[in-house]
């Protein structure tokens, strides 16, 4: 089988690349699988950046930037409620987590529009061009291609010095 296997990564340049070995006829295949954090914390489709890093971070951002705005608005003008404007968290985090569910399947779309394969299978090399993946119910399948483009990423994990789990952040 000619078929181009991947480990998901920062997900608009992996998608964009491909796309186009899709374009020129490769049989393309996607493997992607989040190991749980030491929380037990999971993610769907589109890697790091998407799911915990630059997407939500950013949102946070602009979270705040709108309650300095807020702050700021009746100085220059701007007529507010003399109600006290209040943040809900939970409301963010909804909206946010919203935002990113609707990123996931967006990029399950294009996967699928594009006629590319994606398995929620943990990937290791059983050979030179053969792959074993395993998915969350522990079921392992074997793949064989030609090429593999290998995009895993990495991982927070705790330092083993003094005070690590109380402080550093695994979520
Ligand atoms: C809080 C935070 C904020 C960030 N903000 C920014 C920002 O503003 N701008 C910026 O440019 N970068 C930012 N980054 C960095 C950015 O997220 C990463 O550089 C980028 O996601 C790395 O892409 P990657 O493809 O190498 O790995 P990842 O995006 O981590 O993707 C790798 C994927 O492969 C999966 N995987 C790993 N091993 C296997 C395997 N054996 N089989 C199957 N799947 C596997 C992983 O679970 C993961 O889904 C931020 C990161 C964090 C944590």
């Amino acid at each position: 089988m000619t078929l181009l296997c991947v480990f998901l990564c920062s997900f608009n340049l992996f998608l964009f690349r491909i796309q186009e070995a899709a374009k020129l006829g490769k049989k393309v295949m996607v493997l992607d699988f989040v190991v749980p954090t030491p929380m037990g914390t999971t993610w769907g489709l589109g890697g790091t950046c998407v799911n915990v890093g630059c997407i939500p971070k950013k949102l946070m951002h602009q979270t705040a930037l709108l309650g300095q705005a807020l702050r700021d608005a009746p100085k220059f003008g701007w007529k507010l409620d003399d109600k006290a404007v209040k943040h809900s968290w939970d409301t963010m985090t909804e909206a946010i987590q919203n935002y990113i569910g609707s990123l996931n399947w967006g990029y399950r779309v294009s996967l699928r529009e594009k006629s590319i394969t994606y398995e929620n299978a943990y990937g290791e090399f059983a050979g030179p061009h053969k792959i074993k993946a395993t998915n969350n119910k522990g079921i392992e399948a074997f793949y064989t291609a030609e090429k593999f483009l290998i995009a895993t990423g990495e991982r927070p994990r705790y330092l083993d010095i003094p005070g690590d789990k109380e402080y550093c952040i695994t979520r």
